[in-house]
C-alpha cells in the first residue's frame, strides 16, 4: 500500500526536510517501507507532492509515474522548495489499476490536496451506489480509473458543498467502509479553513499512521520518519490538525 505524509507548520520548512532527508523519509519508504501489512512490497509506481505557496491561497503540485528515487530533478527541487503546508505520497498501484501520472496522489483542486493510502475492496462494483452521487461529467473526467480517484471526487464534492473538511472525510470513509467492508482507507486531506488557515485531516482505517509535533509544526505520516517522539494513531480514527498545532484524534 502506498505511503503518505502531511505537514502543517507556523513557518516554512523544505519539502526535503520531511520527504527525502530523514532517516526513514518518504523516499526511503518508497523502496524500504517497514509496515506495509501485506499490501505490496515497495512503493515504486509513482509519487507526488502538493504544497502551499507563500500566501497559502495558492498551491502547487508535482507528480510523476516513476519511483521517487529515479527523479533526480525532484530530489534537488525538494531542497529548494519551502512551504508551511504540504502532502506527499509514494504509490504502490493496486493490482488492476493503471500506472500513470493521473493515478498518483496527491490529487489537487486549488488548495485542496488529497491522498489515499489503501484499497477499496470489491472495486469497482462495491462503490457503484456511492459513485452514483457524482454527476456524469465528474465520472468522465476522473484523473484515473482508480478507487482513490473516486474517493477524492466524493470528498471534493462535499468540500464544494461547504461541508467541514473533517466531516467530509469522515463521511466518505464511513460510507465507503459500509459499502466495501474490509477496505483500507487511510485518507489525507490538506485544505484551508474558514479563515484561510491550513487544515490537515487524516484517517487510519486498517493501515499505519503516526504523528509528531515540534516547533516546526505537525507532521502526520504512514510511518515515523525518524526515531523521534511519534505517536501511533489507533485504527478507525480521524485526526485533525488545526492552527498548525492542535491535534485532535477522535473515533470515526
Ligand atoms: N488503491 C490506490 C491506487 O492504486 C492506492 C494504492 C495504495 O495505497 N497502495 O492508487
Amino acid at each position: 500500500m502506498c505511503r503518505h505524509l502531511g505537514h502543517v507548520g507556523p513557518r516554512p520548512v523544505t519539502l526535503a526536510s520531511r520527504v527525502t532527508e530523514p532517516p526513514h523519509s518518504l523516499l526511503v519508504q518508497s523502496y524500504a517501507p517497514a509496515d506495509m501489512r501485506g499490501g505490496g512490497t515497495v512503493n515504486a509506481d509513482g509519487f507526488g507532492v502538493g504544497w502551499y505557496g507563500a500566501d497559502a491561497n495558492t498551491a502547487h503540485s508535482y507528480r510523476q509515474p516513476v519511483p521517487m528515487w529515479t527523479d533526480a530533478s525532484f530530489l534537488d527541487l525538494a531542497t529548494a522548495v519551502s512551504s508551511t503546508a504540504f502532502v506527499a505520497a509514494v504509490r504502490s498501484a493496486t493490482v488492476g489499476m493503471p500506472v500513470s501520472t493521473g493515478a498518483c496522489a496527491p490529487f489537487r483542486d486549488g488548495t485542496r490536496v488529497f491522498s489515499h493510502n489503501g484499497v477499496v475492496r470489491g472495486w469497482p462494483g462495491s462503490l457503484r451506489d456511492l459513485a452514483a452521487e457524482l454527476d456524469p461529467e465528474t465520472l468522465m473526467t476522473l484523473e484515473a480509473p482508480t478507487d482513490s480517484a473516486v474517493l477524492w471526487a466524493l470528498v471534493r464534492r462535499r468540500l464544494h458543498a461547504g461541508k467541514d473538511p473533517a466531516d467530509a472525510v469522515a463521511d466518505v470513509v464511513t460510507r465507503a467502509l459500509a459499502a466495501a467492508p474490509g477496505s483500507r482507507l487511510n485518507l489525507l486531506l490538506l485544505t484551508t479553513g474558514p479563515a484561510g488557515e491550513p487544515v490537515l485531516v487524516a484517517t487510519a482505517v486498517d493501515h499505519a499512521l503516526s504523528w509528531r509535533s515540534d516547533a516546526d509544526g505537525v507532521t502526520v505520516a504512514s510511518e515515523p520518519l525518524d526515531a523521534g517522539d511519534w505517536t501511533p494513531v489507533e485504527d478507525q480514527r480521524l485526526l485533525v490538525v488545526r492552527d498548525t498545532a492542535t491535534v485532535e484524534v477522535s473515533a470515526l
